[in-house]
């Protein structure tokens, strides 16, 4: 039995030849954000899921002018339908149905039984695909700090110690330069070590230059590498970034650097994480650990616990545990109420991940207090841990809408 054929079909610029690409799995059409700009009508032998099949990419024989659109796709719906087993019509979510969409989709309906159709660019369309691609696997890791407390070094160790250092890439910022890396079959990737590399001469320029810079890196991050220098303790500026890590769901770690040169009496590091826990208070999820990046203390645990958090920042709980948790949490503590009303949950399921994500059921969103979120909160922490992640809640009524 000869291959199946499958044509893709559609308006200029919809996107067939990336979706024609993506399928074949290499470069075959040539792209570019110019309607007509793929000359050649493109055959290829494609395996999706264990299928083998050849795919026509249409969109070769698109017109330059815009006036002959209508006509060429028609044209390419009549060579789909006379050579293809299956045609996939492809549609712009962006831009909606245009009237040659509609005609097109009229010609293909006669043969409903072996045309799909598919809406494209409903992604928003924002994202370079390679970084996409790129955050799903590797984990993106942003180490962040004041001026001097060794960032530079550490990602010099961590590199240095790992070897298989792929390249640079340039990251989405034109400046930016990521890093990536793999210890132990894991990918990482280092992100704007550019910024941190840099020297500036005025101190109050690099001051300020590192504040940005570290809020762009925290924004593609997913575990934010917090450093402060052991003899110093956290500064206002240090708190404002793990700020920042912590509103935007991001995993933390707080590294405390310069162990080596820090006096050690009896509960040294006790005290030290008491007083992260005091001036972070809204963090204490984060883990923190002691290192001396020149003595290379410690320093296998800042990957180890960056593993940790990654996975539990995509860690899903099931919807009955949870719902037995709830139940238990209520029955402990009654939920707050007010000229009678009492709070009510009805169910909570987790609906996100990356940060962690709750969606709970209730009777009444007046009702809620800060204070009781934080109790669910730290019941949630308690029986299912998410160490060093941010998790968020949604409340609502019922009647609403489940989805976020
Ligand atoms: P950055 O500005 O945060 O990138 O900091 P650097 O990595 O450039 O480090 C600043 C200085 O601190 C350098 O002189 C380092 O050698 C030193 N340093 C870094 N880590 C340690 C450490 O664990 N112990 C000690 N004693 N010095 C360190």
């Amino acid at each position: 039995m000869s291959k199946p054929v499958l044509a893709v079909v559609g308006r200029p610029n919809v996107g067939k030849s990336t979706f024609f690409n993506r399928i074949v799995g290499r470069r075959v059409a040539i792209v570019e954000d110019t309607p007509g700009v793929t000359r050649d009508r493109i055959y290829a032998e494609a395996e999706w899921n264990g299928v083998e099949f050849s795919v026509i990419d249409t969109g070769g024989i698109e017109p330059a002018s815009s006036e002959v659109i209508p006509a060429q796709m028609r044209e390419q719906a009549q060579i789909a339908m006379d050579a293809a087993d299956c045609v996939l019509f492809l549609v712009d979510g962006k831009e909606g149905l245009t009237t040659s969409d509609r005609e097109v989709a009229d010609m293909l309906r006669r043969r409903a039984d072996h045309v799909v159709l598919a809406v494209n660019k409903v992604d928003k369309a924002e994202l370079p695909a390679g970084e996409a691609e790129e955050s799903e696997e590797r984990i993106n890791i942003a180490v962040i700090g004041k001026p001097n407390v060794g960032k530079s070094s550490l990602i010099n160790a961590l590199l240095g110690e790992n070897r298989v250092i792929v390249s640079d890439i340039a990251g989405t910022t034109r400046d930016s330069i990521d890093t990536p890396f793999e210890k132990d079959g894991v990918k990482y990737n280092l992100v704007d070590t550019a910024g941190i590399r840099r020297r500036s001469k005025v101190s109050e320029a690099i001051e300020r230059y590192s504040v940005i810079r570290a809020v762009a890196a925290i924004e593609r991050c997913d575990i934010c590498l917090l450093m402060i220098d052991g003899r110093e303790g956290i500064s206002e500026q240090d708190k404002k970034i793990a700020g920042i890590a912590h509103e935007g769901g991001k995993g933390i770690i707080v590294c405390i650097n310069k162990w080596d040169l820090v006096p050690k009496e009896t509960n040294t590091m006790q005290h030290f994480r008491r007083e992260i826990a005091s001036e972070m208070s809204f963090m204490s999820y984060a883990p923190a650990i002691f290192i001396s990046v020149l003595e290379h203390q410690r320093l296998d645990q800042v990957l180890a616990t960056a593993r940790t958090v990654a996975e539990n920042r995509a860690k899903r709980i099931p919807t009955g545990k949870l719902n037995s948790l709830l139940s238990d949490a209520v029955m402990m503590k009654m939920p707050p109420s007010d000229k009678g009303k009492r709070l009510k949950f009805y169910y909570v399921t987790q609906v996100g991940v990356k940060p962690p994500l709750f969606s709970f059921k209730i009777n009444d969103r007046k009702l809620l207090h800060f204070s009781y979120s934080r109790y669910l909160e730290n019941k949630i922490r308690e029986a299912f841990g998410f160490e060093g992640t941010s998790i968020k809640f949604v409340f609502r009524e019922k009647g609403e809408k489940e989805d976020v």
